[in-house]
């Protein structure tokens, strides 16, 4: 079992109660529509570029009332506009900096509010039977940690019941309620993570993630115009794509995904809605299914390239080589929850002192560094130095778990290009390095050159 997939058993969270008369059970019951053929049951994710007029709004509601004439049963799931989240953010931080983090939640989970209410309108200008619900009303229960808050349990039972009428159920996404029975959201691009929630919950036949790309790229098509589209991608990979800075997709929605085993599709919603049947499976359609990598014929060393921009290098020089050293340093780190990643020690020349260099994001140098000076006495290095403006460029492919030389590959093209590489980190199936991120898009561009993956 992968190091990926046993973290995420590890950490799963059984949250849809039984839905009633699941398939593939012993009380299966299939319905059928008009066409004879069996409802499929569908959850319909669509980001912020997706609803960002009145316009988009009207194209998404054309999309839904396509999967409803085909007699499915609908729940979609609506991020805010593109750009409002951040502004609201950005007013949160204006009216005071160290804010409390429920009422930062009751801000920022407005966006959603407004577009599900507009689908909603758009969805009955149509003809269509639709409702919108908000986190609290479906309820989708979540921790308490407001701003980040994670999904305890969704009410399946009632969801199904509301959209097995046939009404469209428009769902406010990135947010939930939580035990002290106020708004909670769920963290950047927590829509995605919402819609899987629920597809999970209600077992759904298929999530579909509609957004601004037809699918999962081989890196960020924004940075590489010829990266390829790729008609499948297996959960582990999605999920190390994800982790490494691929942000079309949130982390939480692929681990949820993975361990549900909700069959994920990534599509445009700018695809014109009435070119599209409705009864096509997910090879007949446009986009990347995310899916269990048995499902995945033919099977590429390297699969994809993603990065991540501000990083932020914090050396400690000349600490004691002990037993214990790296405690001392990296327990307050945690405990005041800054994230550390790569790790490098040197070898100490004398067997007494050594130098420990580990990575940041560039949010939490500061931090990082108070902490870190504040734990001296303890740890008693001599220097403490830091660096801003890096990346870290992944390679992933779960093909490298049969393949030496992977990275070896990747060293001898960047060290072509003159790009230095300060850190290295290896995993099961994938690797990353550490670079000034000036090279950013050379290093992607080289790598994905270099591993075949330009079209
Ligand atoms: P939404 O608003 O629909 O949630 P996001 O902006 O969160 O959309 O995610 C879509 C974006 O992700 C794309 O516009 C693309 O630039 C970026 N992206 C980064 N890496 C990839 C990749 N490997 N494949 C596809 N898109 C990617
Ligand atoms: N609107 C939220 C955000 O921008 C959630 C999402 O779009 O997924 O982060
Ligand atoms: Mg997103």
């Amino acid at each position: 079992m992968s190091s990926v997939r046993r973290f995420i058993l590890q950490h799963s969270r059984i949250l849809a109660k039984q839905r009633p008369f699941a398939q593939g059970t012993a009380l299966s019951v299939f319905v059928f529509n008009f066409t004879g053929k069996p409802v499929a049951r569908i959850v319909m994710k669509f980001g912020g570029t997706s609803v960002a007029d009145i316009d988009r709004i009207r194209n998404v509601a054309a999309h839904v009332k396509r999967e409803v004439e085909a007699g499915n049963e609908v729940a979609v799931v609506v991020s805010a506009m593109a750009g409002k989240t951040n502004e609201l953010v950005s007013w949160t931080r204006e009216i005071a900096p160290m804010h409390d983090a429920r009422e930062y939640d009751v801000v920022v989970s407005s966006g959603e509010q407004v577009t599900s209410g507009l689908l909603a309108m758009a969805l009955q200008t149509e003809g269509v039977d639709a409702r919108s619900w908000q986190g609290w009303q479906i309820p989708l229960k979540t921790d308490n940690a407001h701003g980040a808050a994670r999904i305890m349990d969704i009410d399946a039972e009632l969801l199904i019941s509301r959209i097995s009428g046939g009404q469209v159920a428009v769902i406010a996404g990135f947010q939930g309620i939580g035990p002290d029975n106020r708004v909670a959201t769920l963290g950047r691009g927590g829509s995605d993570t919402s819609a899987v929630a629920i597809a999970a919950a209600i077992k759904a036949d298929r999530c579909d993630i509609y957004t601004d790309v037809d699918g999962v790229y081989t890196t960020d098509p924004r940075i590489e115009p010829r990266a390829r589209r790729m008609d499948r991608i297996s959960f582990e990979e999605m999920l190390e794509m994800a982790s490494l800075g691929a942000k079309v997709l949130q982390v939480r929605s692929v681990e949820m995904a993975m361990v549900h085993g909700v069959r994920t599709f990534v599509r445009s919603s700018f695809d014109d809605p009435a070119s599209i049947n409705s009864q096509s499976g997910t090879d007949e359609l446009a986009g990347t299914l995310i899916c269990d990598e048995d499902e995945i014929v033919e099977q590429e060393v390297v699969t994809g390239i993603a990065y991540t921009k501000d990083e932020a290098q914090i050396s400690l020089r000349r600490v004691p080589d002990r037993p214990g050293i790296s405690a001392a340093i990296f327990g307050p780190l945690a405990d005041n929850h800054i994230n550390v990643d790569m790790i490098v020690q040197s070898v100490s020349e004398d067997g007494s002192k050594t130098d420990m260099t580990f990575t940041v994001s560039e949010g939490d140098v500061n931090k990082a560094k108070q902490v870190l000076e504040e734990a001296r006495s303890g740890i008693n290095y001599e220097i403490i130095q830091s660096d801003t403006g890096l990346a870290k460029i992944s390679v992933i492919g779960i093909g490298m778990r049969s393949h030496a030389g992977v990275a070896s590959t990747a060293f001898a093209a960047l060290a072509e290009k003159n790009i230095n590489i300060r850190a290295i980190t290896t995993s099961e199936i994938k690797f990353s390095i550490l670079i000034d991120s000036d090279y950013t898009e050379l290093a992607v561009r080289t790598l994905h050159s270099v591993y075949g993956l330009n079209q």
